[in-house]
């Protein structure tokens, strides 16, 4: 069988994703690899799917296994349940099974059935890995994948300390090819996983960071509630996360959306084991739809129909944000993420950083970049590609809050230039951002009496703008060439040549500003209207989610192990009659056909035409 009727038998699809092809090719041809996809992108079939094709042939052995190395139990879990909904013999070996877990899954490895075998980073190197290994040299290794490859790094986000040991997987498994996946985009990330894996030669693939199908918003952070019912009221009944940047944030916001009838459930750290389990279930068994976190939630969250991710404040770095706002759409249908933030983030950052020793040159780079993109007024998916150092095709995005034209044209923007120009003028061309926004809007910090700026004539000038709104002109001053930005440490403003044509009136430029939230207390009433929706009879498509739903409790999985939102719109669009027009939907291989055909068919027959 080729690799494409392997997609459309097991998968269900019709179509290799970019880069997939070239990613499986590489597995195939043995040689080591590092692949590098966007969250949603697709990476878990690069590596499944080549277990599935014959490998005798090249491992001279009849039955040879893929091994997968998967940082998280919940994570591994996921994967193997769906490949076995799929018709794949996948097993797993962690410290979480029970023994009869275990044991059912070492028969299967003996049995010579199973072609994936997901494993703990410690189960395949380290002390304990010897009866493991034991028992793979009797099968044969076809290869080995390590997924979510960044945490072998130190300068990754999210760093395990198990990972290191992966080092020896080379002479571990000799002779056998290692690939690695992430989706983190730092080229010091990407280094560091090929050194320290021991790739040789590897083949290296990397897709584009860009995430058409999430819509970027920044907004200033003014009534953050009203701000958060304006979301929520377009996302009704669907999945989100939101994240704030303390704990006690999380348990009232979570309490009030809940007072307010939202399913909803606090998640963080602080939280006893037991109650934070419980609560990462319901989330991804879909009995709340939101979920309010810091930080400590998220990594190995695979539900896939997350449709808005809104950060109640800035994280400290832009990968960071990446990150979790990534977690949103990883099924491709459109989602949101929405960032809401003042400067206050950034000073509380940076006075944490300050007591715990931590504000260092990166820090301080990472957190000035994240504030860049907050007061940027340009695309947003061209920032974040750009921040990663690459390119989008000019254009609107058409899926970002500057593309879309949310951003109002400030007034008198001539006028407003010339007081901000004015300011770095009089205070000496000397001074950062803070500093010349405080003078501007009259406020007697300590720096600005010391100086004497609260004497000039330009104190408190534009004392009714806020801050956030000053700072934003300010950025787009200097990305319109008016000013320049000197110094890495503390960056100073600079007025140009163009800067001066503007100040004698000379020149002309346009500001932008966010919009200010409006009080609109109206609800989404009647269907959803987005493109994605066209054809889609939405009381079937609840109703299949419905069926989704008990299907996924009956057989103890999360529900996106099932079938995906994309499958269940898809299904509602079509309405096929038959097996037969079953089998032409995306994401329903045969096996999947077989299993849960009969149901979908009997619902749809039964649901009036619309
Ligand atoms: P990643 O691990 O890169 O974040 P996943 O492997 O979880 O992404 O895949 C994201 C989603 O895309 C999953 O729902 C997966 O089934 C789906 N998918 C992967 N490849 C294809 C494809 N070729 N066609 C359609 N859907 C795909
Ligand atoms: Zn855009």
């Amino acid at each position: 069988m080729t690799i494409d009727d392997l997609l459309h038998q097991y998968w269900g699809y019709t179509a290799f994703r970019p880069l997939q092809r070239e990613a499986i090719d590489a597995v195939l041809a043995r040689r080591d690899s590092l692949v590098v996809l966007p969250t949603g992108g697709g990476k878990s079939l690069c590596f499944q799917l080549p277990a599935l094709v014959d490998q005798s042939a090249i491992v001279n052995r009849q039955s040879s296994i893929a091994i997968v190395i998967s940082p998280l139990i919940a994570l591994m879990k996921d994967q193997v349940d769906g490949l076995v909904a799929q018709g794949v013999a996948a097993a797993c070996l962690h410290s979480g099974q029970s023994s009869d877990q275990r044991r059912a899954s070492l028969d299967l490895l003996r049995a010579g059935t199973c072609r994936l075998l997901y494993v703990a980073p410690e189960r395949a190197v380290g002390d304990t890995a010897d009866g493991f290994r034991a028992l793979m040299s009797t099968r044969g290794v076809a290869y080995v994948a390590i997924d979510e490859a960044h945490c072998i790094s130190q300068w990754g986000h999210d760093f395990r300390p198990e990972y290191r040991q992966l080092g020896a997987l080379r002479e571990a498994f000799a002779g056998t090819s290692l690939h690695a996946y992430t989706a983190t985009a730092t080229p010091r990330v990407q280094r560091d996983i090929c050194e320290q894996l021991g790739l040789v030669q590897p083949v290296v693939h990397i897709g584009s960071f860009d995430r058409p199908n999430l819509a970027y918003r920044v907004l200033p952070r003014v009534q953050f509630r009203q701000q958060l019912q304006t979301i929520l009221r377009r996302h009704e009944g669907e999945a989100g996360i939101i994240y704030c940047l303390s704990r006690r944030e999380v348990d009232e916001l979570a309490a009030a959306l809940a007072a307010d009838g939202i399913r909803a459930l606090p998640y963080h750290a602080g939280l006893d084991d037991t109650t934070r389990h419980r609560n990462q279930d319901a989330f991804l068994n879909e009995e709340i739809d939101v979920m309010v976190a810091t930080v400590a939630f998220g990594m190995g969250i695979d539900r896939s129909d997350v449709r808005f991710v809104v950060h109640a404040g800035a994280p400290q770095s832009l990968e960071q944000y990446q990150q979790e706002a990534g977690r949103a759409g990883r099924d491709g249908l459109p989602a949101e993420c929405a960032l809401v933030t003042s400067p206050a983030d950034f000073a509380r950052w940076r006075s944490l950083l300050e007591s715990d020793g931590q504000w260092t040159d990166s820090a301080r780079t990472l957190l000035r970049d994240m504030e860049h993109y907050a007061a940027a007024t340009s695309c947003r998916h061209r920032a974040l590609v750009g921040y990663f150092g690459q390119d989008l095709a000019q254009g609107p995005c058409g899926a970002c809050d500057w593309c879309l034209e949310e951003l109002e044209r400030a007034d008198q923007p001539q006028v407003l230039a010339q007081k901000i120009l004015s300011a770095v003028a009089r205070t000496g061309q000397r001074w950062g951002v803070g500093h010349v926004v405080a003078v501007l809007r009259g406020e007697s910090t300590e720096k600005v009496t010391a100086r004497g700026h609260h004497t000039l004539s330009v104190f408190g000038l534009l004392r009714d703008v806020p801050a956030a709104e000053l700072r934003g002109y300010v950025d787009q001053l200097t990305q319109g060439g008016f000013l320049s930005r000197t110094g890495d440490q503390y960056p100073t403003l600079q007025i140009s040549a163009a800067g001066a044509e503007l100040l004698r009136g000379q020149a002309e430029c346009v500001l932008f500003r966010q919009p200010r939230p409006v009080k609109s207390r109206q609800r989404r009433t009647g269907p959803r209207t987005d493109a994605s929706w066209t054809g889609v009879d939405q009381g079937l498509f609840e109703k299949l989610r419905a069926l989704r739903l008990d299907l996924a409790r009956g057989r103890g999985v999360p529900p996106y192990v099932i079938f995906h939102d994309q499958t269940l719109r898809e299904l509602a669009r079509v309405k096929p009659r038959n097996i037969n027009e079953l089998h032409g939907i995306t994401g329903i291989g045969e096996r999947k056909a077989d299993a849960f055909g009969p149901a979908i068919l009997d619902l749809i027959a039964q649901h009036p035409p619309s």
